[in-house]
């Protein structure tokens, strides 16, 4: 099944990795330095003399890193040789993680600078990827949580006229995470980062299915990349909620191979499947009602074991449990698809329906891809079981690091879980287990049933 043997190590063992993959694409890890480890930051200076990053820079950090920044960067940076400029947001916590909020960030830099520099996590790094990106410079980033694997992806995940999106962008030219930063970071973001690597086992499920089911693109190296640490980082969970330098090491090295999995195969699949569908659900209802945002990895992390509940809940059924008549009942046209986007999605229901209507098919030929799931249902089960775990496991995982596992921790209601459930997949063209579930009847009977024990 494998197509390739990858290095065994740490995530630096891939920079360099460009290969013709048998999936008929090639992979190839453009962020030109990676580190993890003890006291790293240190170093920052020779990687930037390694890559031939001389010139005039801007240091993007926000007010809660800059204390961080002060004791740990600053030191380092001030030195003969080195030019730079701060950019530090005072406000953070007003700013989006839009598209808007780059450009602006853009419009303050100064001019003719040759690189950029962030000192962060999530929006920080996403709003500087992007300026870099629309500027055409490098860019470094010094990780200061293991929060999310956006270091070394690339992709951002900017919202552009409320509506949230994701843009293509270039790499990192190095990301340098010294765990003795990371490690302090606050309790909730490590979590977060476990969260958000727990729904590797469910994407990478979702996206095999929609292999077997409509012949999508689909590639076993990227699982084989964000396995590689899944073992460690499940069994010391607990110790990743008590700051263990080990512990938080190996989250750190997965968290960047997750990033490098996208970037491999220029696309989101293999790190977000139906878990991310529910939590960008959630997050939309927060952005259009105006409560704050919760943590992306901690909300992905409940969303990964509703998925997988979905999961066993659908591989305890029987191939005759598909009903095509019932189904061909379901399934929706065009119109009443644009009905249900419009009660759900609000001021950005025409483009969520643009997006979405991608993967809506004629019913002959989802009559054809429910036919074909029937009739090879204990083959695709077991293909698909490759990359699933156990609820259960999951589940105890984030539990004993102390992360949420339940949608009422963040303030969810039952129905807006229940909605979750029904009505995320609307969201993107990405085929999922929730797309499956809801064709063939189940996920509408089960949608109550599961809001009730994740938000009751
Ligand atoms: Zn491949
Ligand atoms: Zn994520």
């Amino acid at each position: 099944m494998c197509p390739v043997k990858l290095p065994e190590g740490g995530s630096d063992t891939l920079i360099g990795l460009d290969f013709q993959c048998a999936c008929g694409r090639r992979h190839k890890v453009e962020v030109k330095h990676v580190s993890v480890g003890s006291g790293i930051i240190r170093n920052v200076p020779q990687v930037l003399r390694e890559l031939g990053l001389t010139g005039r820079f801007a240091l993007v950090y926000d007010k809660h890193i800059g204390p961080i920044a002060e004791r740990m960067l600053f030191p380092v940076l001030d030195r003969p040789g080195i030019r730079y400029e701060h950019i530090c947001y005072e406000k953070p916590d007003e700013v989006k993680a839009s598209v808007e909020s780059s450009d602006e960030m853009r419009s303050m830099l100064p001019k003719d600078l040759d690189f950029l520099m962030v000192m962060g996590s999530g929006t920080m790094n996403d709003l500087t990827k992007w300026a870099a990106t629309v500027l055409g410079i490098p860019y470094v980033v010094v990780a200061t949580a293991p929060s999310m694997n956006g270091y070394t992806s690339s992709i951002s995940a900017l919202s552009h006229g409320g509506f949230k999106t994701t843009q293509d962008i270039t790499p990192a030219a190095a990301v340098v995470a010294d765990v003795d930063i990371l490690k302090e970071a606050p309790l909730d973001m490590i979590r977060a980062g476990m969260g958000d690597l727990l729904s590797k086992n469910v994407c990478n499920a979702d996206w095999r299915l929609s292999h077997h089911l409509k012949n999508t693109y689909f590639c076993e190296v990227p699982s084989q990349m964000t396995r590689r640490q899944e073992t460690y980082y499940l069994a010391h969970a607990a110790e990743l909620g008590a700051r263990d330098a080990e512990a938080v090491r190996q989250l750190t090295e997965a968290v960047m191979n997750s990033g490098f999995s996208m970037a491999i195969v220029g696309e989101s699949s293999p790190s977000s499947g139906s878990e991310h569908l529910i939590s960008h659900y959630w997050e939309m209802q927060c952005e259009m009602s105006g409560r704050p945002i919760n943590l992306h990895g901690a909300q992905v992390g409940v969303g990964t074991l509703i998925a997988a509940e979905i999961y066993e809940r659908a591989r305890r059924m029987r191939p005759d449990d598909i009903d095509l008549d019932r189904a061909r009942k379901n399934h929706k046209n065009a119109d009443q698809l644009r009905e249900i986007i419009n009660q759900y999605y609000g001021e950005v229901a025409e483009r969520t329906f643009e997006e979405m209507s991608r993967k809506a098919v004629s019913w002959p030929e989802k009559e054809r891809e429910l036919t074909t799931f029937k009739s090879n249902w204990e083959d695709i089960w077991r293909d698909l079981e490759r990359f699933l775990r156990p609820r259960a496991e999951l589940e105890q995982a984030l539990a004993a690091a102390c992360g949420p596992t339940r949608a009422s921790e963040f303030g969810f209601s039952r129905q807006e879980t229940a909605d979750a459930i029904r009505f995320s997949r609307l969201m993107r063209n990405r085929y999922t287990i929730l797309d499956l579930t809801d064709e063939v009847g189940w996920l509408d009977t089960w949608a109550d049933d599961i809001a009730e024990e994740f938000a009751g």
